[in-house]
């Protein structure tokens, strides 16, 4: 492990100036980043902590939305009550990710800039990963796909994006909020994360606060999570999926996919082709899905991800549509 300087920054003006430093990156909860320095994943030379950042872990719920401080731990907004009622996809979300110890330390902000879990990435030897050392290749390309991305990867990596909270996000239209140097910005998470899952914060900028807006679909929203084990485990696949139904029949949807590309998957095909479609009618759900699942291009190890998604995307609409 390289040496670096710790500093607890007190106050977020402090937080931002001591951040500018070249080599600077935040620590809020610790549970990715003190990993990545053990794993030699990342060698910062400062680590500013802003675990004590006065406000930043409020979470405020009003007529017009949500608002989620970065620094709220994933269990104080699993369990807060108008997150678990208007916002349930993202109660589910969180209630899911990681263990109860986790989730007691790690925080949203933290959470939205997690790293892949691809094995070839984490692992303690040295292999071609172009994430750990640009231009090194790919190990996963040509080894174990199980695990890897079916739509959106490119030859460069093929891992999926690692956040349920973000999926949630996603599929609720969210907004981050960024304070920097050069002030404060708001980005749409639909921007918020590149085509290789690289975030759009620039070097110094702090997430702030996610803000996500009240609508009906967020109220009869589902996160469901498909994964190897029951608990303590990433995504195979998962859905997050928000709905208002009327007489049986979908009048609004919005949905994304976690665990099959390089970031949060949004199904936008699928949520104009889905209006008017009965709940109960498999097949023209299937039918309605199936110009976004066209797209899907499964490598060597996981060709049963694409319908493992596309059931999974169908069980999570008819939960959510019972909800409304
Ligand atoms: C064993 C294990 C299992 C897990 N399982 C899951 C799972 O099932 N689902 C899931 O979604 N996640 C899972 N996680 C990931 C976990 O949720 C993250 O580790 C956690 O949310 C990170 O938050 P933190 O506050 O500890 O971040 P830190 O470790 O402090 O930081 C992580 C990264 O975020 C940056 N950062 C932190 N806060 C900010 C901010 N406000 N603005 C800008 N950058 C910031 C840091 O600089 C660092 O780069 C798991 C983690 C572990 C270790
Ligand atoms: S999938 Fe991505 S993270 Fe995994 S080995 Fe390939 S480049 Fe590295």
């Amino acid at each position: 492990m390289q040496d670096f300087a710790y500093e607890r920054a007190l106050t977020l003006p402090k937080a931002i100036a001591a951040l500018a430093h070249k080599g600077a990156v935040p620590l809020a909860g610790g549970t990715e980043l003190v990993n990545w320095l053990k794993e030699g994943i990342a060698a910062p030379r400062r680590l500013v902590d802003i675990g004590g950042l006065a406000g930043l872990d409020r979470i405020a719920a009003d007529a017009k939305g949500l608002t989620l401080g970065a620094l709220a731990r994933m269990s104080d907004a699993a369990g807060h009550a108008a997150v678990r009622r208007d916002y349930p996809a993202i109660a589910e979300a969180l209630v899911k990710s990681a263990s109860p110890q986790l989730r007691n330390m790690a925080t949203l902000g933290g959470n939205l800039m997690q790293r892949n879990r691809c094995p070839y990435f984490r692992a303690e030897v040295e292999l071609p990963c172009n994430k750990r050392k640009a231009g090194s290749g790919c190990a996963a390309l040509a080894g174990q796909d199980r695990f890897a991305a079916i739509f959106g990867w490119t030859e460069d990596c093929v891992a999926p994006h690692a956040s349920d909270l973000a999926v949630a996000l996603a599929a609720l239209d969210a907004t981050i909020h960024v304070e920097g140097l050069q002030g404060t910005r708001s980005i749409a998470f639909a921007d918020f994360y590149g085509t290789t899952g690289e975030t759009a914060l620039r070097h110094g900028e702090l997430i702030t606060a996610i803000h996500v807006p009240a609508s009906e679909t967020a109220r009869h929203s589902h996160y469901l999570k498909i994964r190897e084990r029951r608990s303590y485990e990433f995504a195979l696949v998962s859905v997050a999926a928000g709905l208002v139904v009327e007489n049986g029949h979908i009048r609004e949807v919005r949905l994304a996919l976690g665990g099959v590309a390089p970031k949060p998957w949004r199904l936008r095909r699928a949520e104009k082709a889905l209006a008017g479609v009965a709940l109960t009618d498999d097949e023209a759900l299937r039918r309605a899905l199936a110009g976004d699942f066209a797209a899907a291009r499964p490598g060597r190890h996981n060709g049963f991800k694409t319908e493992l998604a596309l059931r999974a995307a169908i069980k999570a609409i008819r939960i959510a549509g019972e909800k409304s």
